[in-house]
């Protein structure tokens, strides 16, 4: 629920972060009150733009006096909503962007919240290391909300979501107080470990100004292979040689369906089949080692011994960097020319790794059985047992008809998931999209610890309100 703002208070506001520090320009609150998918327009009586710790401190202490709630953002690329106010003062981390170190005998870097994710695998690149966490959206996304969303990504595989990047973090509560826990420590026994509920808060727990995250080697040695095949099945079986196989190289392995390859090459310009013939099915691999040569081997020998028994249909390895990047094109642009295509049912999902195979198949029957029209267009971090399940209209198909069986769409998928053992959110959270939908699938214990949680460190609930339990 939204508390009302008091009549003075905007007033206060401004006057405490001085000219620079908040903005009402209509062109910057545009861009801040919307996002990607439109499927959200928000509402503030004022977005504050602050530039240190004690100015996001001053903001959320004057909230948390009056009892006024604040929406915290990024970089806006969330999926949920979780960003988009409604009706709360806007804190925008934008202006909080300086790296404030980076050690390599640490191996840390030190960034506020608002350096973006690109930025941030940059520097660490100049500094011959590499930040693990990828996403399509790095060019905006920022480390505030990729901690906020506990984001995942394509290397997840290998190295972990951001929760596994985090050493440290520096935040402001709901009362005001700046906690100072920017600690570059691999061990640390002390108690409860704070940093670990702010991380996929969504916001809910306070404002995440600065985080020390791990750096990893750089490796040089690097393969990438688009391989076609005839099930997700067959997918599977080959992930699991990958993970025997390849010497602990394996870095990314990717699901594409013939019909999210088909929808790319037919929506985004300058994309070609990766393979001679078409396949039911395709992953594409990644595998890197500090060994010169040995992850291109490794590659080679995984691909050589499939064929030969049959497991793949055919395989392609990228000759250049422009080729391996040709190929991410093709994975990374499957919501994209979706997203042209028509408005999907989408459902961002995990099951156990073993269950993938089976949960596509008795999902993609059960929907074929209700709705025979439609178009299913699976995709996603099969090594990480994620799958974006996503259900497209039958072409020329009506997408208000569409639009109104989204929900009975989900119960029937999301049913499925929890009875594999799985989870209705893989990835993007629950924001204002999934907190309903996620209440009735939690157990009411968890969802009853978190409550308590979440009133003993904001008993005034102005941190998100709208967002989680
Ligand atoms: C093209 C595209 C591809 C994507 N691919 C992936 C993917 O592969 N994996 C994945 O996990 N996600 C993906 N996403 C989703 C999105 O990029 C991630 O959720 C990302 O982590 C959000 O970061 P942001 O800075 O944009 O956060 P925002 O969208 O601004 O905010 C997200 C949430 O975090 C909160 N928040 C933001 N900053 C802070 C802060 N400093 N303190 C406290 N709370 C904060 C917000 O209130 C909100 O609830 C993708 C999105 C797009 C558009």
């Amino acid at each position: 629920m939204t508390i009302p703002v008091p009549a003075d208070f905007i007033a206060k506001l401004k006057a405490v972060l001085g000219p620079g520090g908040w903005s009402d320009d209509p062109d910057k609150l545009a861009v801040k009150l919307t996002e990607s998918r439109d499927r959200w327009t928000g509402t503030t009586p004022l977005l504050t733009l602050p530039r240190t710790t004690a100015e996001v401190s001053a903001i959320v202490g004057l909230c948390a006096e009056s009892g006024v709630a604040i929406t915290p953002q990024g970089g806006n690329t969330g999926l949920v909503g979780g960003q988009i106010p409604q009706g709360e003062i806007l804190l925008s981390l934008e202006r909080m962007n300086a790296i404030r170190d980076l050690d390599t005998a640490d191996d840390v870097i030190v960034a506020e919240a608002g350096v973006t994710l690109a930025a941030v695998r940059e520097a660490a690149a100049n500094a011959g290391r590499l930040f693990p966490l990828g996403l399509a959206s790095e060019g905006s996304a920022t480390i505030g909300g990729n901690i906020s969303t506990n984001a995942g990504g394509t290397q997840v595989l290998r190295y972990g979501n951001m929760r596994e990047q985090v050493l440290g973090l520096e935040a402001v509560l709901p009362n005001g107080e700046i906690w100072n826990g920017l600690k570059r420590l691999r061990k640390d026994n002390t108690g409860y470990d704070l940093k670990q509920l702010l991380i996929g808060a969504e916001g809910t727990l306070g404002v995440i100004t600065a985080a020390s995250l791990k750096l990893r080697p750089l490796l040089p040695s690097r393969a990438v292979a688009f391989v076609g095949l005839k099930t997700p099945a067959d997918a599977v079986s080959l992930l699991m040689r990958a993970r025997d196989e390849t010497g602990g190289a394996l870095e990314a392995f990717e699901l594409i369906s013939r019909a999210g390859m088909g929808l790319v090459i037919k929506h985004i310009p300058d994309q070609r089949e990766p393979l001679a013939d078409e396949h039911p099915w395709y992953v594409l691999i990644e595998t890197a080692s500090g060994e010169p040569g040995s992850a291109e081997a490794a590659m080679e020998r995984l691909l050589a011994h499939a064929f030969e028994d049959g497991l793949i249909q055919d395989a392609a390895i990228a000759q250049t960097d422009a080729q391996a990047r040709a190929f991410w094109a093709l994975r990374e642009n499957q919501s994209g020319a979706q997203k042209r295509e028509a408005t999907a049912w989408k459902h961002d999902v995990s099951v156990p790794v073993s269950r993938i195979a089976g949960f596509i198949e008795e999902s993609t029957a059960a929907i074929a059985r209700r709705w025979p029209e439609v178009r299913v267009v699976a995709f996603g971090h099969v090594g990480d047992g994620n799958v974006h399940y996503d259900v497209l209209p039958a072409p020329g198909g009506d997408p208000a008809v569409h639009a109104a069986r989204r929900d009975e769409a989900a119960t029937l998928v999301h049913d499925l998931v929890v009875s594999l053992g799985g989870s209705i959110r893989a990835e993007h959270g629950l924001g204002m999209m999934k907190t309903a939908e996620a209440l009735h699938y939690k157990s009411p214990v968890e969802v009853e610890a978190q409550r308590a949680i979440r009133r003993a460190l904001d008993p005034k609930r102005i941190m998100n309100p709208r967002v989680l339990f």
